[in-house]
């Protein structure tokens, strides 16, 4: 096992900016949670905006983006914890303008848009005056292997002609523009097959066909995921995005800092939801002689061991947000693969653990712990399947011994 030095030091800028967005959070945002749990996400939409304008005159918008567009231009383990801070709200990701998948389509926008993309649709992005969606999963194939993709674009003229038929485009409800996955090199290596085209929701030949119902919700707006269609879909050659065969590369760019984003917001839900399981366990009496949940051996051990195991993840995730600031994402492959399963499957034990203890209450949606269970059950299958993750991790460490590289 190789060794890895670190430096996690956080400055004191830093830790003013993490208390502002706490104090933030639980004074302005955690009143609106329970009508959040009740009430359509669009209907929602105007406070929600009042409240996105003071994160702006705070000071506070988009800290995963550079100063140029309007963000606070953190480093990579800065921008994981604002995110683990954020991830104590189901809104704190959308309020300060980082929320997935806005904020990956930001991230290519800005690396590969051409002057009059970033013009038209990164600026109104960036500055939360639109929202876009991404659509690259299809309903006909599998999702863990993209080389199947069977969805096409094929130029015509000036024009690219797409067709296709995706689900699960995150945010599809109420964007301005998609970006979409598209096979437009069929015979070439699969690696060179597919390529992204920015396409406008109000084309024609896009169609919403209904925001999926999930574990009982189908959502609206920001929160939903929709099944799309694009039948002829005819859009300028201009909105190619980089190039033509290079949509996978592009989507390489986006998922590691993006997995750093994802595992610190799931970190923040755990430091949620135990402290929800240890506050639980203190109160509930479960005896006559008044001792409690947290007076019991096996309470206790449980309490022990997520302690344990958010530690481990937490220092795991920065790591790999540090290695990914200084030494860049390929050199931090095997780390972000690793924590991307591994940091989902806390997440998944945290929350069940914190159901558990509340009983009944864990159940009904008078506590955030039912919403958490249905709608982070997700994280162990987008961005890459656990399985998928372990495969190509657990191959390449072993290819690596075979050399006598590790
Ligand atoms: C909440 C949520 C949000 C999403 N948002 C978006 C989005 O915005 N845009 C978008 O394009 N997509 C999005 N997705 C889709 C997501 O990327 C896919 O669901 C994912 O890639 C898996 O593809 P699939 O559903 O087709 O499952 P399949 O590929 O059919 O796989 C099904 C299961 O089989 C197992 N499996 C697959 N391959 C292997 C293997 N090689 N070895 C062992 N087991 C394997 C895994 O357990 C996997 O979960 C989202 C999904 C969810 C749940």
């Amino acid at each position: 096992m190789p060794l890895f030095p670190m430096d996690f030091t956080i400055s004191e800028k830093m830790q003013t900016t993490l208390n502002l967005i706490r104090t933030f959070l639980a004074k302005e945002v955690d009143p609106l949670e329970q009508t959040f749990f009740r009430k359509p996400f669009r209907e929602l939409l105007p406070e929600l905006g009042l409240l996105r304008a003071k994160v702006k005159q705070m000071g506070l918008w988009g800290p995963q983006l550079p100063e140029e567009l309007g963000g606070m231009g953190l480093s990579l383990v800065e921008h994981g914890l604002v995110s683990e801070a954020l991830g104590r709200s189901s809104l704190g990701h959308y309020l300060f303008g980082c929320q997935a998948p806005d904020a990956g389509n930001i991230e290519i926008l800005h690396m590969f848009g051409t002057e009059e993309q970033k013009e038209r649709y990164l600026k109104p992005l960036a500055a939360g005056e639109i929202r876009s969606c991404f659509a690259m999963t299809e309903v006909n194939t599998a999702g863990s292997n993209p080389t199947l993709l069977e969805s096409t674009a094929v130029k015509d003229g000036d024009e690219y002609v797409l067709n296709g038929h995706k689900w699960y485009t995150t945010g599809a409800d109420g964007a301005s523009f998609s970006i979409a996955m598209m096979v437009t090199n069929p015979k070439a290596s699969p690696a060179l097959r597919a390529s992204m085209f920015i396409v406008p929701t109000d084309n024609p030949g896009f169609q919403l066909m209904r925001n999926i119902q999930i574990m009982g919700e189908s959502g609206s707006d920001y929160f939903s995921h929709g099944e799309v269609m694009f039948q002829s879909c005819r859009i300028p050659k201009e909105n190619l995005l980089g190039r033509e065969g290079h949509g996978f590369r592009i989507a390489q760019e986006r998922l590691g800092p993006g997995r750093i984003h994802h595992c610190m917001r799931w970190l923040g839900i755990c430091s949620r939801a135990f402290d929800m399981l240890c506050e639980r366990a203190n109160e509930r009496v479960i005896t006559l002689d008044g001792r409690t949940l947290a007076d019991n051996d096996a309470i206790q051990h449980k309490v022990a061991e997520l302690y344990a195991e958010i530690q481990q993840a937490r220092l795991s995730v920065l790591h790999a947000a540090w290695m990914i600031d200084n030494d860049g994402a390929t050199k931090a492959r095997d780390h972000i693969a690793a924590i991307k399963f591994s940091v989902a499957g806390t997440m998944q034990r945290v929350i069940d653990a914190a159901l558990q203890i509340h009983g009944g209450l864990g159940m009904s949606d008078d506590t955030i712990l039912a919403y958490l269970y249905r709608h982070e059950r997700g994280a162990r299958i987008y961005d890459g399947a656990d399985e998928v993750h372990k495969s190509s991790l657990g191959k390449r460490i072993l290819k690596d011994y075979a050399k006598g590289k590790r």
